[in-house]
């Protein structure tokens, strides 16, 4: 067993998913403890070009046209090869679709323990995870051999991840890639809606807590009067509040505003994954525990029904 950490990268339509760089970060940290090398596992097709922004010491880079887009097949037959072989410590994934739809496969067919919606991990090999959708948090031990982490964002910060050093990049034999199940046949871009909270600067999203269709109007007059637009989590949309084009989440859009304020939503890692990187985060929720503090930089622990109309009030008077 070596005392490397490893990280599986993500990226999508030729670009490197956030969680990527948030992985690397953490992996930082665990390779201190182990005195071992930080290793991004790349695999795509002529798309060597994307380790240039990763923070590792090195990456093990797969190219090969089946792997131009993700696909769990071809994924998972590479990595059940490449894992033995190198007997990493650790192995971060996201906790994310792609990452979801190779680890626990992984796991179950190379032995491997797996700590699943982990937070954060720390130089003595310990990692904190979610459980309950975030109700419960758990710290685990690394122990025997190499372990996987499935890594939800919100504790490590994207730049701390990056670099313009440029790691080394290593080519890594592949396994055959030419009876694959799986193959990509379209992507579909999500649907935009009447509006694309996707490049909005400012944005409100919100809960279950809101209680009832009737307050989303309400909450529309405090987005007036910020300029901001309104989002949600995916219960406000399978109830039919709002259309699909303004959830946030694993299911729905990856925002970054500038501000997004979230009003009665807890912060369960599959909405988290959707809005983590936004610049600043501000919650109210009335639950001291809720997960959504966990990455917000201003967290108010409030019932949103006392809160709105004395806030709408304040701006209306200092504006
Ligand atoms: C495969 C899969 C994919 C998913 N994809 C997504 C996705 O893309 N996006 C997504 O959002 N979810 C997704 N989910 C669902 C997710 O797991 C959570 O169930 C969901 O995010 C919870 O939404 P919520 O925070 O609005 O509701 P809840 O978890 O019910 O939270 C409501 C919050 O409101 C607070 N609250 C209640 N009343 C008040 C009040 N008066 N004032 C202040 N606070 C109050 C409560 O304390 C609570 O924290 C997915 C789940 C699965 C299994």
């Amino acid at each position: 067993m070596t005392k490397d950490i490893y990280v599986l990268i993500e990226h999508v339509q030729g670009k490197v998913a956030d969680i990527s760089y948030i992985m690397l970060a953490a992996a930082r940290e665990l390779a201190e403890g182990t005195g071992g090398e930080v290793v991004g596992i790349l695999l795509g097709h002529e798309a060597q070009g994307l380790a240039e922004t990763l923070a590792a010491d090195k990456v093990l880079y797969g190219d090969h046209p089946a792997l131009a887009e993700f696909t769990p097949d071809a994924y998972q037959k590479v990595l059940e090869k490449l894992i033995p072989e190198k007997e990493p410590r650790a192995v971060l994934f996201g906790s994310t679709t792609i990452g979801a739809d190779v680890v626990g496969t992984l796991s179950s067919q190379l032995d491997i323990p797996l700590v699943d919606s982990c937070v954060s991990v720390s130089a003595d090999s310990n990692v904190i995870s979610q459980i309950c959708g975030g109700k419960i948090m758990v710290e685990s031990a690394l122990e025997g051999t190499t372990s996987f982490i499935a890594m939800i964002p919100g504790h490590y910060k994207v730049e701390s991840g990056q670099s313009d050093a440029g790691p080394e990049v290593t080519p890594i034999e592949l396994p055959a890639l030419d009876d694959l199940r799986v193959t990509l046949r379209q992507y579909i871009e999500p649907e935009i809606g009447d509006v694309d909270i996707t490049q909005e600067d400012v944005l409100i999203g919100v809960g279950r807590g809101i209680q009832t269709e009737d307050n989303i109007e309400w909450i529309e007059e405090l987005a007036d009067l910020l300029g901001a637009e309104i989002c949600a989590s995916r219960p406000i949309v399978d109830q039919g509040w709002l259309p699909t084009s303004r959830m946030v989440g694993k299911s729905g859009q990856s925002v970054k505003p500038k501000l997004y304020l979230s009003l009665g939503i807890s912060g369960a890692p599959e909405h988290v994954e959707g809005m983590a990187g936004s610049e600043m985060v501000i919650a109210v929720n009335m639950d001291p525990d809720a997960p959504i503090f966990d990455v917000a930089k201003y967290g108010v622990e409030f019932d949103l029904f006392d809160l709105i109309d004395p806030l709408m009030d304040k701006i209306e008077e200092t504006s």
